[in-house]
């Protein structure tokens, strides 16, 4: 007979959600997790006191009461809100683009004025039906935020030019002509006070966890261990890549402690011209502004440099492509077909999920398939 219900493949979010649930069901299990920690993306590592994103920042967002409040139980929250800034050619503006953007970039004072210019802008370039990310973008917000705020961001992130990518991916920010410059529309917002680590932890309590134990060099092994496996890992690498495999972007941190108290007054500031390699510098310190060590004359920043993903690198971002999208259907039939194996989280299912969807997914598939909707 086997000694676990589930083994647990994977430490993140979802690993973690899943064998809260299975636990509070009387179920036994076993996660394994190949890093020396556990928490996936969402560890923070603290150094001095000031909670590190590791692996890229982390905002929690939800509309789902269901989910605030389950992720309430294991941490409190503080009023973290995300307003990023763009520094373009040395020259801020405010996102998500609002009316403190369209004063910044045109001295419009009420919606009125703004929605004027933006409509000149549309006219302008004559786009009726957007076919990819510059014309969607052009006839959304005009040309004026479009070069300055969102093509050499984009082309930096992606690695593609905006003629090439998918209308959608735009289509994520929200454009409002209110002065307000929340990044997020959701109902709740906030960073765990202590950090994500507490929120991990908090789920795993009282389950066995195995730190730095990659499921692939013993597989046969922990296959007999459980009677199902919960799979949060990359969907190609379980299936020996047999199709070929999947892509992803990838991020590079390079991160630097710095002896000022304040380096750029904001968590996350956006860096939207070619003429700086990275994408964005996050301060971490602002996430926490509650923390004991805020004002200490000590910060640490992160510049992030958004490169193509190759072997042995950390996966990100899967490449929203019709490559990528038909490579990953071909291993999802096979994933229909296991009754053994339950594949869940950002790898395992080729989706950019936000961390309150992995929660919802998770409480779906340990208490029944709607009881993590909002
Ligand atoms: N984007 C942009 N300029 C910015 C921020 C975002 O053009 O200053 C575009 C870019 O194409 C990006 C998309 O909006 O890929 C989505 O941005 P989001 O901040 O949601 O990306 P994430 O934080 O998930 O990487």
């Amino acid at each position: 007979m086997a000694k676990y219900d589930y083994l647990i493949v994977g430490s993140g979010l979802y690993g973690a959600t899943f064998a809260f649930l299975a636990k509070q069901k009387g179920k036994k299990c076993l996660v394994l997790d190949k890093r020396a920690h556990t928490g996936g993306n969402v560890f923070c590592e603290n150094i001095d006191g000031i909670n590190v994103h590791k692996y890229g920042a982390h905002i929690f967002h939800t509309s789902n009461k269901k989910v605030w409040d389950f992720v309430n139980q294991f941490a409190t929250f503080n009023r973290y809100t995300n307003s990023p800034v763009a520094n373009y050619h040395g020259k801020l503006y405010n996102l998500p683009f609002n009316m403190n953007t369209f004063y910044q970039m045109w001295g419009v004072t009420t919606p009125e004025e703004a929605k004027q210019k933006i409509e000149e802008q549309k006219k302008e370039a004559g786009i009726n039906e957007p076919k990819n990310l510059e014309e969607q973008a052009i006839s959304l917000i005009g040309k004026d935020i479009y070069y300055t705020l969102i093509k050499e961001y984009t082309e930096k992130q992606w690695g593609r030019d905006c003629k090439s990518l998918p209308s959608f991916i735009i289509k994520r920010l929200p454009v409002r002509f209110t002065f307000d410059n929340n990044y997020f529309n959701d109902n709740y917002q906030g960073i765990p006070i202590g950090g994500y680590n507490k929120l991990i932890d908090g789920l795993l309590e009282g389950i066995e966890v195995k730190t730095s134990v990659d499921f692939f060099t013993d597989r046969k092994k922990w296959e007999t261990e459980a009677d199902k496996i919960v799979f949060t890992g990359k969907i190609d690498e379980y299936y020996d890549y047999q199709f070929g495999k999947l892509e992803y972007r990838t991020v590079r941190f390079e991160t630097e402690m710095l002896n000022v108290a304040n380096y750029q007054g904001n968590a996350v500031v956006n860096y939207t011209s070619h003429e700086q390699p990275y994408t964005r510098i996050i301060e971490h310190k602002h996430f926490e502004p509650e923390s004991s060590v805020y004002n200490n004359e000590k910060t640490i920043i992160s510049k992030e440099y958004s490169t193509e993903w190759k072997e042995g690198m950390e996966s990100f971002y899967p490449v929203n492509d019709e490559k990528n999208a038909t490579l990953f259907s071909k291993y999802n039939e096979l994933a229909k077909k296991e009754d053994k194996v339950i594949f869940g989280g950002r790898l395992a299912e080729y989706k950019y999920y936000d961390m309150d969807d992995i929660i919802e997914k998770a409480m779906g598939d340990v208490l029944g398939e709607n009881y993590g909707k909002a």
